[in-house]
């Protein structure tokens, strides 16, 4: 996809976006593939490819939802991927990015202060922040970062009851959905949409999973991290 396709690309699944905010995704573009020749932040390295499979796909997250004023949290941001193109089509969502790898977030940081953006960014490892950031988020999203299961342990416990994980999957999300059944119980949460989609020129297949907090998370959880990989729920 080309960057002057974006726009209407967007338009057709009904997510808002304007001139500038194209030309701010395709700044955002050139900073990541630059920096990506220091350290590796992304395997897309085809700008084509990168507008497909990176920012129209982080854009879907947006699909359906109207983040004004709310907040999320980006789990496992790497590159900015969902987050700062949530924050750059939605800037009046207040959006937190967050990663292991404080080198990511420095850089995402770096980025965001040129271009006056207004995010906050921790560099901490997601079961470690969730233990003290608990019933905190409207939304949560995640993007590649690992199985269904395991993320829902991760990151339900950050969010409000009432607010939302955005999961975004690719093919094979009916499976880890299937896997995830006991964790959606105890972590007292439903699923409460799926919306599938296409990307236009790979054809590749995505899902977009919205799993809504019905109540309390038990303080029990997230477990350390030895523990949520060895015994997922
Ligand atoms: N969401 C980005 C990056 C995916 S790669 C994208 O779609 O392009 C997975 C990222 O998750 C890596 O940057 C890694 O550092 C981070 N990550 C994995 N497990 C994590 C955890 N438990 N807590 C915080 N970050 C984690």
């Amino acid at each position: 996809m080309k960057i002057n396709e974006l726009l209407n690309a967007l338009k057709a699944q009904e997510i808002a976006c304007s001139e500038e905010q194209v030309n701010l995704l395709n700044t955002f573009m050139k900073v990541t593939l630059e920096t990506n020749e220091k350290f590796n932040l992304t395997a897309i390295t085809n700008e084509d490819e990168f507008v497909e499979k990176m920012i129209y796909d982080s854009a879907l997250a947006l699909y359906d939802l109207d983040l004004t004023e709310k907040s999320i949290i980006d789990v496992g941001t790497g590159a900015g991927f969902p987050g700062m193109v949530i924050k750059i089509l939605e800037p009046n969502a207040k959006v937190t990015l967050l990663d292991s790898t404080a080198k990511k977030i420095n850089h995402l940081l770096g980025f965001a202060k040129e271009q006056n953006i207004n995010v906050e960014g921790i560099a901490n490892r997601a079961e470690d922040y969730a233990r003290n950031n608990r019933e905190k988020y409207d939304y949560a999203t995640a993007r590649a970062v690992s199985q269904l299961n395991i993320l829902l342990e991760l990151i339900i416990p950050m969010l409000k009851v009432g607010g939302t994980f955005i999961g975004m999957k690719g093919q094979g999300y009916e499976e880890e959905i299937n896997n995830s059944k006991e964790a959606l119980r105890r972590l007292n949460c439903r699923i409460s949409s799926i919306y599938e989609f296409e990307l236009p020129e790979s054809h590749e297949k995505r899902a977009i999973i919205h799993i809504v907090k019905e109540k309390e998370t038990n303080k029990k959880y997230p477990r350390q991290y030895t523990d949520i990989k060895r015994l997922p729920l």
